[in-house]
């Protein structure tokens, strides 16, 4: 649909025009699916050799809530994560590739402080799993692989070793697959490997998820300090397992909690504390 759309205007205003804008390699403008922790998602079209920061900041008005900027998913599930450091990379078809990532379909998914690695990669490997048609072993196997090793990560049951093996398994899945389904499919966890190790070792080491995603190292609880007994949070709960009377402070029963996170997303006090 992009092509098309560019062609009419090529042909009335002439490829000379088209080439003028962009960068020296990637010419013209490209059209992006902007959305995720993002104040103004939609699609948007800039020239070639835009910078990130530009599309995140000034185009999408940065980000949601407040939140401290994580990182950017290009590309879609093949694609990989560029982080802040990169966010002054004017795009382009190469120094997407560069960055360990790739202009694949457009999608520009941006992520907060509040979204985990681990659980991300995890599921743009299930997206891949399922789309695998299963002709070459590589991708066959190695997809699977992977998806069942960043499973025990996220379940705190991963060993140091694991995230060697992830690296290994990428990298042969990457130079060995028949497609580019395969030989993309590692992007995402390669690059959060890359530029977040410390995270995948807190859940690891520590069996913690700090952004509070991974749910079975997530635990709720109530600040009896913050909570004033407004009775939301109960309401919310669809167990239900918070109890309290009203105007004093509630209690979850953490044996009957099933981790869904409405009680925190409710709380206008910030009482419900994510560990
Ligand atoms: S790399 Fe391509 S051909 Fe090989 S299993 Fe994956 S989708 Fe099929
Ligand atoms: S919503 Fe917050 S303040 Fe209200 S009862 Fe629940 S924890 Fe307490
Ligand atoms: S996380 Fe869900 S199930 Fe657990 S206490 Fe909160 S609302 Fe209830």
């Amino acid at each position: 649909m992009e092509t098309l759309a560019n062609i009419p205007v090529i042909l009335t205003k002439g490829a000379e025009w088209f080439a003028s804008i962009g960068t020296e390699k990637s010419k013209g403008t490209k059209v992006f699916a902007l959305t995720g922790k993002i104040n103004n998602s939609g699609l948007i079209e800039v020239p070639m050799g835009t910078t990130l920061r530009e599309i995140i900041f000034d185009i999408g008005g940065g980000i949601r809530g407040g939140k401290k900027f994580k990182g950017v998913q290009t590309g879609g599930p093949s694609g990989g994560i560029i982080v802040e450091k990169d966010l002054d990379t004017p795009i382009s078809y190469e120094t997407l590739v560069a960055l360990g990532s790739m202009m694949g379909s457009g999608g520009m998914i941006v992520m907060d402080e509040d979204d985990c690695v681990v659980d991300v990669s995890k599921f743009y490997m299930e997206f891949c799993v399922d789309e695998s048609c299963g002709k070459c072993a590589p991708c066959r196997i190695g997809t699977n692989q992977m998806q069942a090793i960043l499973s025990k990560i996220s379940k705190g049951k991963g060993e140091e070793a694991d995230l060697d093996r992830l690296e290994r398994i990428g990298k042969a899945m990457t130079k060995a697959s028949l497609c580019m389904l395969g030989g993309s499919a590692a992007n995402p966890t390669m690059g959060t490997l890359r530029h977040f190790r410390d995270e995948y070792m807190e859940h690891i080491r520590d069996h913690k998820c700090r952004a509070g995603k991974c749910k079975d190292l997530v635990v709720y609880s109530i600040d009896p300090e913050k909570c004033i007994g407004c009775g939301l949070c109960a309401r919310k709960c669809p167990v239900p397992c918070i109890t309290g009377e009203k105007k004093q402070p509630h209690v979850i029963d953490v044996l009957r909690c099933i981790k869904c996170g409405e009680c925190f997303k409710a709380c206008k006090f910030g009482a419900v504390l994510v560990r």
